[in-house]
């Protein structure tokens, strides 16, 4: 159980950063992370203290509290402490499919709803996860799982972002065989194109990829699903069809001027530079210049902050980002108590090194843009913005964010990249399979299932839940295995 008196012995300690200034000069991870030894106290600060919300993933407040996975947190922050690393991996690969992943980008809800924020800091699961999933993997404790005995079954997964892996992962271990069809030439989803290498080195996915074509796993790339490879063909030759297809489209800013050149949707602007940063080394110049330019993202939150990080690795001459809600609080509002999540100001990585390049925040809140001003070549130039300030509609009774007369301002942009949020899923491919999509254009399925209304199809992921978090995707691709196989065999001991 940790040590009893380890949270009063210890203070939380983490990862080193690269200094910001340092680290806009490279596109690596820039995390220094603890020595084992290190680690270890940090599990010690776990006390199971009997009210773990750190693994509930319960809906408290309106948001998610706690592991979705339903990460054994305690038990491993445990083992961790003991210096078990292998029993710590075996506990974790229980519940977990790919570690190495939310160890680098999860949000941690599991720290938000540790009991120590009641008086003090959580213990840091998060990079305890870290140090369980490498070392596992430096002692050559994670082993392709083949399985024993082969279904027979043929399964389709589309899609091979985190959902998508693990649904497939899942489903092979499971003895069904596994496609799974990717439209880009590489495999991971938002992981490899959308999340930048700096928070999530590429070679961790490779690295996974591999072990799962170890382990029977096919992956085709390049395979456009609803384009290239039509719908019928894969229900006529697969058992099972699971779509994890993402919430892929983005929602627009359409101001006078749209048409302007080098304005970008920011997941386009990301990708352009991940992959020419893993053709060449960026060498080949294909990819969404910034040098030089004032780059203006719209878009707050964490899309938002990957592109500011990216701009002023590419040599941006200055970012602005523009949030049309109000500045959070810095601490939690009293309506907001542990174990909820807090909804507070977050300042990420790539807003820290924009601070240190340019001395100030570069958010500016409740602003958007009115108009893109474009030169006689068409290349935008500037952005008209206005401020936002939130008022009741009399109709409705609904809070609304409006307009204030006189406020509006020019402001310096040759490069924008839209960072809005996405609007669900792709009419192509649910169309192609002809399932039903919500309001949302999620694909609709039994409530708390995941088969949509066309038996043997089903859905998961950001495409079933709407844009959301790895952790979720993972959670997603799992679940729908479950299903999947369950429909398969009868039974499921996934
Ligand atoms: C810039 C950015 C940064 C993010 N950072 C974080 C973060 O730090 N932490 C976090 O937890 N979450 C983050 N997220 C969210 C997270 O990446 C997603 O929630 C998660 O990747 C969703 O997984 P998924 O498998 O459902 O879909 P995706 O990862 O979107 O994968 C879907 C895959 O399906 C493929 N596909 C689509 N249609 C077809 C078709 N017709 N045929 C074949 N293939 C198809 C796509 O090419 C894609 O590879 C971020 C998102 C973005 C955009
Ligand atoms: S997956 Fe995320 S929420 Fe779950 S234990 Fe790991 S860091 Fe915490």
């Amino acid at each position: 159980m940790g040590k009893p008196t380890g949270f009063l012995e210890y203070n939380r300690v983490s990862a080193q950063m690269e200094e910001p200034k340092e680290r806009i000069k490279h596109f690596r991870e820039f995390k220094k992370y603890l020595p084992i030894e290190e680690q270890q106290k940090q599990g010690a600060r776990c006390m199971e203290c009997g009210v773990p919300f750190c693994q509930s993933g319960d809906v408290l407040g309106g948001m998610v509290s706690g592991c979705p996975l339903h990460n054994l947190v305690p038990e491993t922050n445990d083992l961790v402490y003991t210096g078990n690393w292998e029993q710590a991996y075996l506990r974790l690969s229980k519940t977990h499919s790919f570690p190495e992943f939310t160890a680098r980008v999860c949000p941690a809800l599991c720290e938000a709803a540790c009991t120590c924020n009641l008086n003090g800091e959580p213990v840091g699961t998060k990079e305890n996860e870290h140090a369980i999933i490498e070392t596992a993997f430096e002692r050559g404790w994670v082993k392709p799982q083949v399985p024993k005995v082969r279904t027979g079954k043929k399964v389709a997964v589309i899609g091979s972002g985190p959902s998508g892996l693990a649904a497939a992962q899942q489903l092979n271990r499971r003895g069904h065989q596994v496609t799974v069809f990717e439209r880009s030439d590489r495999i991971g989803g938002l992981l490899r194109y959308g999340i930048p290498n700096m928070k999530l080195d590429k070679a961790v996915i490779d690295r996974r990829v591999r072990l799962m074509e170890e382990e029977g796993v096919v992956f085709k790339t390049g395979a456009d699903v609803g384009k290239d490879i039509k719908a019928a063909e894969l229900q006529k030759e697969f058992d099972r069809i699971v779509l994890c297809c993402g919430a892929s489209n983005p929602r627009d800013i359409k101001v006078p001027g749209r048409d302007a050149h080098h304005i970008y949707f920011a997941v386009d602007f990301l990708a352009s530079v991940t992959r020419s940063l893993l053709d060449s080394g960026l060498k080949d110049h294909k990819f969404v210049s910034a040098k030089g330019k004032h780059v203006l993202v719209i878009g707050g939150g964490d899309t938002g902050n990957d592109c500011v990080g990216t701009a002023l690795r590419l040599g941006a001459k200055s970012v602005t980002q523009l949030e049309m809600m109000p500045k959070a609080p810095d601490t939690r509002a009293d309506s907001n108590p542990w174990p909820q999540w807090p909804r507070v100001c977050k300042t990420d990585y790539g807003q820290e090194e924009a601070i240190a390049v340019f001395g100030h925040d570069p958010r500016i809140y409740q602003t958007t843009v009115t108009e893109f001003i474009k030169d006689e070549k068409g290349d935008v130039q500037k952005a008209k913005t206005v401020k936002l300030e939130s008022k009741r509609d009399e109709k409705t009774g609904r809070m609304n964010m409006v307009p204030v007369k006189g406020s509006e301002e020019v402001i310096d942009a040759q490069l924008v990249l839209i960072a809005a949020g996405f609007l669900g899923s792709q009419k192509y491919v649910t169309d192609a399979f002809k399932v039903s999509v919500d309001e949302r254009t999620n694909v609709a399925t039994k409530p708390e299932g995941y088969e949509t209304g066309i038996p043997g199809i089903f859905a998961a992921g950001d495409m079933h839940r709407g844009q959301s978090l790895v952790v979720w995707a993972i959670r997603e691709g799992r679940k729908a295995a479950e299903e999947v196989d369950a429909s398969l065999m009868g039974y499921s001991n996934l």
